[in-house]
């Protein structure tokens, strides 16, 4: 007998929702988080966007469990009282030079299956967005955003209602196997040595230094970690122009830094992409002189001094600066008993939910 079924470490998004796969399925769940608060890591330090699915490749983990995240998740919203918006989104070429990229888009979201994908002209986007600049634009209506921190909270409070345990203030220090699973090392003020059937490390940018930490992981099969810093800044003293999201075409590594609105009406733009060496989340004033060259492209009246510095986020990457960018990494196969996830960067909110029952899928197999 083991004190539980799965431990699951980190308390961010991703770990929320594996608890919760995990823990409808019967399986006693504990879910170890290292702060003393839920969801501080980089499900706090996002856009908060739900994700249509529009831009991964074919056959990707990313295109398959952002589409089924996607619609998990807004079921899972929409039943649990947490505040979301379908609002929608437009991804524009501001010149004829950048319609290519958009019809490579539209391709790629019918291939993923995205639902509702379609063009619009220049005219027929300010019809719907007034101080839009665009040539042509694509209409992403299963776009959305939401309210991640009640998302988690909703996700704590379903694996508590089905047995399990969220234990803050508890950072997994090491794991070695053991003939019923594993023996878990505890740290934190009251340490403790816990054993479990199955693990799954859901860590984030912690993920490699917890598998670094579990003894029979082979560091060859630990893909390396880059931060790919994401700074935003907020729209102050204007009313918010848009109320859709609004992106350019998308960038190599990244999505584009993108307009929203969020729920409490303000206005913001970002993520850029800054490759960083270690964790820093200091929004440097002197990025906004490219953020204004950027955002005048499709919103030409942005007036001088009205963006602020306001915060940033890191993506655990798997590439670095002019690599190939890489899919999640679900890894089941290093360690029976174990699923490490590596890679979780965006669309890793949306995609939540479907991680989760991949995670449970390769837990039951
Ligand atoms: C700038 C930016 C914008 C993004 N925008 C979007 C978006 O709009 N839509 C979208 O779908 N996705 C987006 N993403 C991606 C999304 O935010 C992440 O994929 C998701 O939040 C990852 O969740 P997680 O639970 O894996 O990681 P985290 O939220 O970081 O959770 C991991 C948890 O593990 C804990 N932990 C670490 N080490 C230990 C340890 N040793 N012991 C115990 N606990 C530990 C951490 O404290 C943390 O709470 C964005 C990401 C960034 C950086």
């Amino acid at each position: 007998m083991t004190d539980f079924d799965v431990v699951i470490v980190g308390a961010g998004a991703v770990g929320l929702a594996c608890g919760y796969a995990l823990a409808k399925r019967g399986k006693s769940v504990a879910v170890l988080e290292r702060e003393s608060v839920i969801g501080s890591g980089i499900s706090a330090r996002n856009s908060e966007v739900i994700h249509a699915g529009l831009h991964y490749p074919t056959g990707s983990l990313k295109a398959r469990l952002c589409v089924a995240g996607r619609h998990a998740l807004y079921a899972f919203l929409k039943s649990h009282n947490v505040a979301h918006q379908r609002c929608g989104k437009l991804i524009v070429a501001t010149e004829d030079s950048e319609i290519p990229a958009l019809e490579r888009l539209k391709q790629q979201a019918e291939i993923n299956g995205v639902e509702g994908i379609r063009w619009l002209t220049g005219a027929d986007a300010r019809a719907l967005e007034p101080q839009l600049n665009a040539v042509m634009a694509l209409e992403s209506p299963e776009s959305g955003i939401f309210d991640s921190h009640g998302y988690m909270f909703a996700l704590q409070g379903e694996i508590e209602a089905h047995g399990g345990v969220v234990v803050l203030a508890s950072p997994f220090e090491g794991a070695a196997p053991s003939t019923e699973g594993f023996t878990v090392r505890v740290g934190g003020p009251t340490p403790a040595s816990i054993s479990t059937s199955q693990l799954v490390i859901a860590a984030g940018l912690g993920a490699q230094t917890c598998a670094h930490a579990i003894e029979g992981f082979p560091p060859a099969r630990i893909p390396q970690l880059h931060y790919g810093k994401g700074n935003y800044f907020a729209l102050a003293g204007v009313k918010a122009p848009f109320a859709r999201l609004i992106y350019p075409p998308p960038i190599p590594g990244a999505l584009g830094t993108h307009y929203r609105r969020d729920l409490g009406g303000i206005a913001r733009f970002g993520p850029d992409l800054q490759f960083v060496d270690h964790e820093d989340y200091v929004v440097d004033p002197a990025r906004a002189a490219s953020f204004y060259q950027t955002v005048r492209r499709f919103w030409p009246a942005l007036p001088d001094g009205a963006l602020q510095p306001d915060y940033a986020g890191i993506r655990p990457k798997l590439h670095g600066p002019g690599e190939h960018q890489g899919d999640f990494v679900i890894d089941s196969e290093t360690l029976p008993g174990l699923v490490a996830l590596f890679g979780i960067e965006s669309p890793g909110l949306t995609s939540s939910m479907a991680i989760g029952d991949e995670v449970a899928a390769h837990l039951s197999a």
